[in-house]
């Protein structure tokens, strides 16, 4: 793998991480990138990112034995149509990041059709709304799913070369099939979004009327609304490339919610308090609640006291241990568990921190 030519195309959040984890595990290997822009071209390379870089996708194209194309959904359509009329290296191993992947498998299939090209997609399951070299991260895709659909121009041991060396972003790697991939996607990433982004624009309508509304929203909508700040080009792209599968949720939904207004409308409190005992339920079940990823994070809860120097006081109980956020919720206290919220990277600072507060002062500590 030491010799080998690895080129990215497009050194944004994505690419450039992908290059400093690559890094992280084959420090020799050669890694070429590709931007349109120059800003991210010059911070890839005085980081120590990628060994050279270019503007002219093809330039690096036929030197390559792995290209990533770490660019958008559309974009990726298009250069796996520049790829397959360029003089490529026999058995070279290509593939994408897209976030959704029967369209691109698809279309890889058809344009390397009879070509002497591996074509693998890949979905690395981890990101933020960051874009850019500049915000890129090795610790990115640490313990998040980084899934391999394959195409019909996917060789033995493709999937295996990509394994090896993708290695360093410590990803938990899988194999499933493109539209399967889609499917599943659509109900617990795409869908989620556009609900999100829905009711911030039904709260911002409605606050037309209500302006109290904005001023109470708090932990409940914050937190079922955070992904509404997304990238808007990016879940443009997402929504037009996996439409059938995000209609057909859509319409899950819309059912779903016909139904807890009959029971509503029938005054039925048998039927409601199920409703809300099955959700809690099942949502304490659900695998979310097994940390993975960069986004990974181990809360503190503290009731303290509204008194001066309490959060000193907690600070200073602290001292060597990594906290990464200090959050003091003073707005309005529905599903907030406590005044003060410390937030940690590693489980075992949590714990520490716990133990610490807790010995040292009489305040309630809730661990999430
Ligand atoms: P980004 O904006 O940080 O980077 C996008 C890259 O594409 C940049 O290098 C940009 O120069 C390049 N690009 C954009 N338009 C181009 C064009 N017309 N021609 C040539 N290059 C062009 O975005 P990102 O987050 O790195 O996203 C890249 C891909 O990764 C997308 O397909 C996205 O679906 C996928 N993805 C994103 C996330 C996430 O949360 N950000 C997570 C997983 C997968």
């Amino acid at each position: 793998m030491e010799k080998k030519v690895v080129y990215i195309a497009g050194l944004g959040l994505i690419g450039a991480s992908l290059a400093l984890g690559i890094k992280r595990a084959h420090p020799n290997l050669t890694i070429l990138g590709y931007n349109r822009s120059e800003a991210s071209r010059i911070i890839a390379l005085e980081r120590g990112m990628v060994d050279q870089v270019t503007d002219d996708f093809a330039s690096f194209a036929p030197i390559a034995d792995v290209i990533i194309l770490a660019l958008p959904i559309k974009q990726t359509k298009s250069y796996l149509d520049i790829l397959a009329r360029l003089p490529l290296k026999d058995q070279v191993l290509v593939t994408d990041v897209g976030s959704t992947k029967a369209e691109i498998v698809a279309h890889a299939d058809q344009v390397f059709q009879d070509q002497a090209v591996r074509f693998v997609g890949g979905h690395p399951m981890a990101g933020s709304h960051k874009t850019g070299a500049a915000a890129a991260d090795e610790t990115l895709f640490e313990n998040a799913y980084y899934i391999f659909t394959p195409s019909s121009q996917t060789k033995a041991g493709s999937i295996e070369n990509l394994k090896e060396l993708l290695s360093g972003l410590r990803s938990r790697f899988i194999e499933i099939n493109a539209e399967e991939h889609d499917r599943v996607t659509s109900q617990i990433s795409h869908f989620p979004h556009l609900l999100a982004t829905t009711l911030v624009e039904q709260a911002v309508a409605y606050g037309e009327e209500h302006p109290l509304a904005n001023r109470f929203a708090a932990g409940g909508f914050r937190d079922m609304t955070r992904i509404a700040e997304s990238e808007p080009g990016m879940w443009t792209s997402i929504l037009l490339s996996n439409p059938h599968a995000i209609l057909e949720r859509i319409a899950d939904f819309k059912e779903r919610l016909d139904q807890v207004a009959e029971t509503i409308q029938a005054d039925n409190q048998e039927a409601i308090w199920t409703f809300f005992y099955e959700g809690r339920k099942h949502r304490q079940e659900m695998q979310i609640h097994q940390p993975a990823g960069r986004d990974s994070a181990y809360h503190l809860f503290i009731d303290v006291p509204d008194k001066e120097g309490v959060i000193l006081e907690i600070l200073q109980l602290l001292q060597g241990i990594s906290l990464v956020n200090i959050h003091i919720n003073e707005e309005n206290r529905e599903d907030i568990h406590g005044i003060l919220q410390l937030t940690f990277r590693q489980a075992e600072d949590q714990k520490r921190a716990q133990e610490l507060i807790q010995k040292a002062t009489s305040y309630t500590v809730l661990a999430r």
